[in-house]
């Protein structure tokens, strides 16, 4: 029996991304923001300026000049030649917001619908663009800038790692997914993806029909993990795919059944193992991938394709879609028959075509069987 299973789609070029660490501010006024407490005589002399700083006092209505830069604050500093701030995240606690206009800072790059907690909203974020001189509208926000926020009573934002993207009850009764971003710059263009892809998974049985039984959940956080599918790798029930398995530490405040990496590059490809929790998938593969992965890790399905061009040795005794000749395992189920090939060219499959075949139809029956049991020990 197999124990190692490598799933690949299709050979790309593929890229890394490295974050920025560093916030240029730019000629005359800037509106930033640092996530860590720094005092205003660093960020003077480095700017090589004599200007205060200043911060809007939201209860006293007016500016005041600041000593100090505290993480989650907005700050204005007029400059008259660039300047490159370094900096480093050290927190994720947020500052209270009072009632009316707030100059906040961002502690790491999060959609702000996310970390709005409590906070009714009335107008913002707004971010000023030293260029045009002219403030624009982002619901992402991102550490180094300072933003504008009005909010109609005192509140608190909540940074929270783990977001509901689709919740239909309580973890112990469901299927809990969990999708993980990595090397994504742009949490915007995750939650897209993410979008994307959970709407094409809920719309393929047997998981339309049984989508009230699954939660997905994200990860709203930018990280780099190092993850490459074009190193999809597995030995041992172990992923070799990212250089920092670290992603895993987020699962002690997001529950997951079974976790997706979605991994911001060109290369195409995806994998996981029989009954594995993580699995791996490009962005840039196609949206069926994850149905795919997810009946490996979820369905302990095999690949009905032929992924050797030579014979194995073993029976596929234990495999519930791959038998031999005979394919007496789905004799008498409707819609089955007997094709040759099912990851080894002396395997037999139950379909000529399948979800766990080429990814881009619906699962056979026997497939379909399988995951519709499994659902079933869900509410
Ligand atoms: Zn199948």
């Amino acid at each position: 029996m197999k124990n190692i299973l490598i799933i690949l789609f299709t050979v790309l070029l593929f890229q890394t991304l490295s974050y920025a660490d560093t916030i240029i501010l730019q000629p005359g006024w800037n509106m930033f923001s640092l996530p860590s407490t720094t005092s205003a005589s660093s960020i003077k002399s480095q700017c090589g300026t004599t200007n205060n700083l200043w911060h809007y006092n939201t209860t006293l209505e007016k500016y005041e000049s600041s000593d100090t830069i505290e993480p989650g604050y907005g700050y204005w500093l007029k400059l008259s030649s660039p300047c490159s701030i370094l900096y480093s995240t050290i927190t994720s606690i947020y500052p209270d917001l009072k009632v009316g206009w707030n100059q906040i800072g961002a502690l790491s790059t999060v959609s702000f619908n996310s970390i709005k907690g409590s906070c009714n909203v009335l107008n913002g974020p707004w971010k000023y663009n030293p260029s045009t001189g002219k403030y624009e509208f982002n619901n992402i926000i991102e550490p180094g800038y300072g933003y504008w926020i009005k909010v109609a009573n005192d509140c608190k934002l909540e940074f929270k790692n783990c977001i509901d993207y689709l919740y239909n009850g309580d973890p112990s009764d469901k299927l809990d997914l969990l999708f993980i971003p990595d090397n994504y710059v742009n949490l915007s263009k995750f939650e897209n993806d993410l979008d994307l892809i959970s709407k094409t998974l809920l719309s393929y049985e047997p998981f339309k029909s049984n989508s009230r039984k699954i939660n997905i959940r994200w990860i709203n956080k930018s990280a780099n993990y190092g993850c490459d599918t074009y190193n999809c790798y597995i030995y041992e029930y172990v992923g070799y795919v990212c250089t920092d398995n670290s992603y895993t530490d987020l699962l002690f405040d997001c529950p997951a059944d079974k976790v997706f990496i979605i991994i911001n590059q060109t290369f195409k490809g995806g994998c996981t193992f029989l009954g594995g929790r993580d699995a791996w998938v490009s962005s840039s593969a196609k949206l069926t991938a994850t149905i795919h992965e997810l009946g490996h890790s979820f369905g302990r399905l095999f690949d009905e394709y032929t992924a050797y061009a030579y014979d194995s040795t073993d029976q596929p005794t234990s495999i519930i879609n791959c038998d031999t000749s005979s394919c007496s395992k789905w004799s008498g189920v409707a819609g089955t028959g007997c094709y040759k090939g099912c990851y080894y060219q002396n395997w037999y499959r139950p379909s000529a075509s399948c979800m766990m075949n080429k990814a881009d139809t619906f699962f056979c029956p026997i497939c379909d069987r399988r995951i519709r049991n499994l659902l079933d020990q869900y509410s």
